[in-house]
């Protein structure tokens, strides 16, 4: 039974929500729901996690040698204007600054057994095996810089072949749209066996897309693929899966854009979306939610960190059940499928990889993490204007799978790698690691998620649960039509509030 009841502003009982996950779609529906000028939402926020997610796997790093302490955004969390047009709406409302970010990017092609080694700052742009490095703009490298004419024959025609390359692709994007595919979809591991599918028609994946166009293979393989893929945190093969609408519109709407981060750390963005809210469940995993007479009741459990806590909280009452008016699940596809049973058939369709992402320090540096309880994120942040930071892209081409990592170098020697795999190999030097779920797309997924947000005829005669039935709404990165990115977030979050009746402050 609800434990509080608030009256709104027209003397009315409270809605109750309980939105689960606190990374950037459940914090922003948190925030428009509890600003709801007519005061008729009570949130509840549940966390797994020891606190809140969008900022929780930061660190705070300090210099003994300077006694400097620097704030490290992991994952970096950056965007551009154009594609992330709601984002940088809700930014520029929620007065947070951007942080404009300039990359050297080098490109390298490396064994399995050299990802163990993570090279100086001096020596990254000449590390074995690399074969580019992109400082600049293309055209601005070709016309203006005359360090570049004086260069060697092989980098002069190199540079022309992937400055032609370069144009036709993002001419591509901007001319042919991606074609639709009559498509067999199967909705789940069930319907497939039985041989059951709907036929409806779906985009062209990347991979036919690419074909279609003509893009040497070449410049796929060694330039787009490794950006792309890190973009996507998966391998070269899942990335040309991809729906090729997903690509088309990214590289449409972040054209000639400058890339972002919000400023001094997203640190500040979490603590101006949770402000206020006062019921937040933290280290409480939900394990069900179930649609009952009285409203949506949702299961959970004590996940303290502590073994021997845990130990005595499991033997006292395995879980707590509670009601609430309406649950906003801002977790994984995977997660929501595994808690809410109606959404497992279009949400099992969903592909979610692992991803890690390293901090290294150089030995002797002088580096280390602040514990984070007795630091309070103060605004410095590792990127600074003007500080063009290097970020390698280590491709491994192996029979099995052709994927890329990171090196990004941030100041004082300290690099974060991001493998887009779970168990990425261990580095000297390494002061934390952290692990994410990151959902990718295929056309089939998109079908699957554009049935869930725009339920047509067909779906409900499939008696397929889509958002916001039940009372129960998805929220996250991949709940829109596009790249699983922070956009996502903020689309579906606005979706959910426009759905129960809010505001969204930004779109006035
Ligand atoms: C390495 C990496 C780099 C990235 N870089 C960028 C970038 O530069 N730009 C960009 O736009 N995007 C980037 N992304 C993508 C973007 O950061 C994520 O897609 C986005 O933050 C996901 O937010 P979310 O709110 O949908 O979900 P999440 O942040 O994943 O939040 C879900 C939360 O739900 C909690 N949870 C799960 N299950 C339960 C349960 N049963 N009970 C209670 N709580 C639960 C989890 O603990 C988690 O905190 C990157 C992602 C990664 C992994």
């Amino acid at each position: 039974m609800p434990s509080r009841q608030g009256k709104a502003a027209d003397g009315e009982r409270k809605t109750r929500v309980a939105i689960i996950g606190t990374g950037l779609a459940g914090l922003t529906t948190a925030y428009l729901l509890h600003r709801d000028s007519q005061k008729r939402y009570d949130v509840t926020l549940f966390e797994q996690a020891p606190k809140f997610s969008l900022d929780a796997a930061s660190i705070t790093i300090k210099n003994t040698k300077t006694g400097t302490a620097e704030r490290i955004d992991i994952p970096p969390r950056s965007f551009c204007r154009g594609y992330y047009a709601n984002l940088c709406r809700m930014y520029d409302h929620l007065g947070v600054p951007f942080q404009h970010i300039q990359l050297i990017w080098v490109f390298a092609r490396i064994s399995a057994a050299a990802q163990t080694q993570v090279p100086s700052p001096e020596d990254v742009q000449t590390m074995p095996g690399s074969y580019f490095i992109y400082g600049k703009r293309l055209h601005e490298m070709l016309l203006i810089s005359p360090h570049f004419w004086r260069g060697s024959v092989q980098t002069i025609l190199q540079t022309l072949y992937l400055a032609i390359c370069h144009i036709w692709f993002f001419a591509a994007c901007f001319l042919f749209a991606p074609r639709m595919i009559k498509a067999e979809t199967y909705l789940d591991v069930k319907s497939a066996a039985k041989g059951k599918s709907s036929s409806a028609s779906s985009c062209e994946s990347f991979r036919q897309y690419l074909d279609r166009i003509r893009l040497p293979q070449t410049y796929a393989l060694y330039y787009l693929l490794p950006v792309l893929s890190i973009i996507c945190s998966c391998s070269h093969a899942e990335m040309l899966d991809f729906p090729a609408s997903d690509v088309t519109e990214f590289v449409k709407g972040s054209f000639l854009r400058k890339t972002y981060v919000a400023r001094g750390g997203i640190n500040r963005v979490q603590a101006t979306l949770a402000a206020g809210i006062e019921d937040v469940r933290l280290e409480t995993r939900v394990t069900k939610v179930d649609r009952v007479d009285e409203g949506v009741l949702i299961r959970s459990q004590s996940v303290n960190g502590d073994a021997a806590a845990a130990a005595a909280a499991a033997a006292a009452a395995a879980s707590s059940e509670e009601v609430f008016d309406r649950v906003v699940l801002a977790v994984s596809p995977n997660v929501a499928a595994a808690i809410f049973n109606p959404s497992k058939p279009l949400l099992s369709v969903i592909p979610t990889v692992p991803v890690t992402s390293t901090v290294v320090a150089p030995l002797a540096s002088g580096l280390s993490v602040v514990p984070e309880k007795t630091h309070v994120p103060s605004g410095e942040c590792s990127y600074r204007r003007g500080d063009a930071q290097v970020m390698a892209f280590r491709t491994t081409f192996s029979e099995s799978v052709v994927q890329t990592e990171t090196l990004h170098y941030l100041s004082d020697g300290l690099v974060v790698r991001t493998s887009p795999v779970g168990d990425a190999p261990e580095l000297k030097g390494t002061l934390d690691t952290a692990r994410f779920t990151r959902t990718l797309r295929t056309t089939e997924s998109r079908s699957a998620v554009q049935k869930l947000l725009a339920p047509t005829k067909d779906s409900d005669g499939e008696g397929l649960w889509t958002n916001g039935k039940d009372d129960v709404w998805v929220v996250g990165s991949w709940c829109w039509d596009g790249m699983v990115l922070l956009e996502g977030c903020v689309v579906s979050a606005m979706r959910v509030a426009r759905d129960l009746g809010v505001e969204v402050p930004w779109e006035r």
